[in-house]
């Protein structure tokens, strides 16, 4: 659910390559000018390597060399200094950016346990249903609560006769689900069985990506056979705030529905429920500055291919923390690797969650970074 504002991703547009999706123009960018640009440059300090990058694409949105190019160069070249400084990344990051001690907790997982959307066929409309592990003592029994969570989940869809196959992002994508509500039933009831209290051991969050059902000036939901407009979203998921133990929403409106979003937003505090920005704020300093001017969240999604470098992302995340937003740093659905900077990333600049799905190699790994980190961590003198 790529947002509208986001940095642009090069492609070769050759249809007979990869069906246009080639990226022999990015890599031959990071081959030739922005090779010529750094070698030779001092490394030591990851922010000028970024100006420098900024620089030479010269345009808002990495048009030109291509936010892929530009992106995997800004993280190659900060994971090489703490190689070369014997660091981990995240201890990197904290000296390079200067950022504050870490908060006396972990991000916790966010987990992705039911999906729909551009990320599954024909389950729901919405793009996401997670479990947030809240009560765990540690990130590790988090990770399990939230793997048990789901597991319990797939006897439930089982007796329902609903499809067990796993989406873009390794959550359950039940085709043919009757509504859009029914997951969140069905997930109350996988948190039971687990044996944890839902809203105390286990709390539901949403990420219903509504710019990619947002149509004409109405939200659009087939599965329930509805389109409504802002106020009655808004109305329609404090209603679900109401009945199930929810404790974040992402994108309940669509990125360009300024207008709505600080009443949504003042309602869910209202409720203790995170308002998470990502297509709307899409991890970009300008946007977030207009949120934080409008109120317009109380979360900030980070997904640095958004914007495209890391010390952009990282500006993001700490005027984020400044005004009291909190940050979750994020997955992609498609396209995902099997990369872990993210985590590094999250642990360095305090975030409070990470948006991770809980199978498929490329998530599992994510977790495990966040463990091992833990542990690192835990070990004396650390
Ligand atoms: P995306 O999904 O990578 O498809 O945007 C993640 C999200 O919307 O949070
Ligand atoms: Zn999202």
């Amino acid at each position: 659910s790529a947002g509208e504002y986001e940095a642009v991703v090069l492609f070769d547009g050759d249809p007979n390559r990869f069906r246009g999706k080639g990226m022999l123009k990015a890599v031959g960018n990071v081959n030739t000018e922005i090779a010529e640009a750094l070698v030779g440059k001092d490394a030591g300090e990851l922010r000028a390597i970024d100006e420098a990058l900024v620089a030479l694409d010269g345009t808002p949105n990495k048009a030109r060399l291509g936010g892929n190019a530009v992106l995997s160069v800004s993280l190659a070249v900060a994971r090489a200094l703490a190689h070369s400084q014997r660091l981990p990344v995240f201890q990197l990051l904290k000296e390079q950016y200067q950022l504050p001690e870490r908060p006396n907790r972990l991000p916790y997982p966010m987990m992705v346990i039911l999906e729909g959307g551009r990320h599954a066929d024909n389950s729901t409309d919405f793009q996401e249903y997670l479990v947030v592990p809240e009560g765990a003592p540690s990130v590790h029994e988090g990770v399990r609560w939230g793997v048990e969570v789901m597991m319990a989940l797939k006897d439930i869809l089982k007796k329902e006769h609903l499809s067990t196959n796993v989406g873009n992002e390794g959550a359950f994508a039940p085709a043919g689900i009757a509504s859009n509500e029914l997951p969140l039933e069905l997930i109350t009831a996988a948190i039971e069985v687990a044996g944890f209290v839902p809203g105390k051991d286990v709390y539901i969050a949403m990420d219903p990506a509504s710019s990619e059902v947002f149509d004409e000036g109405m939200y659009r939901l087939p599965k329930d056979g509805k389109a409504l407009n802002s106020q009655e979203m808004i109305d329609l998921f404090l209603s679900w705030v109401e009945k199930y133990p929810f404790i974040s929403l992402e994108d309940v409106l669509d990125e360009n529905d300024w207008e709505h979003w600080p009443e949504l937003t003042a309602k869910l505090r209202e409720k203790n429920v995170l308002s998470i920005g990502d297509d709307l704020t899409v991890t970009n300093v300008q946007r977030l500055k207009q949120a934080i001017d409008q109120q317009a969240i109380s979360g900030l999604l980070v997904k640095y291919n958004q914007v495209a470098s890391l010390s952009e992302t990282i500006d993001a995340m700490v005027l984020a923390n400044k005004n009291d937003i909190a940050t979750i740093v994020s997955h992609r659905g498609g396209g995902e690797t099997n990369g872990t900077f993210m985590i590094d990333l999250a642990v360095a600049a305090g975030a409070r969650y990470v948006k991770v799905g809980p199978t498929r190699g490329e998530r599992v790994g994510k977790y495990n970074r966040l463990i091992a980190i833990e542990q690192l961590l835990a070990q004396p003198g650390a």
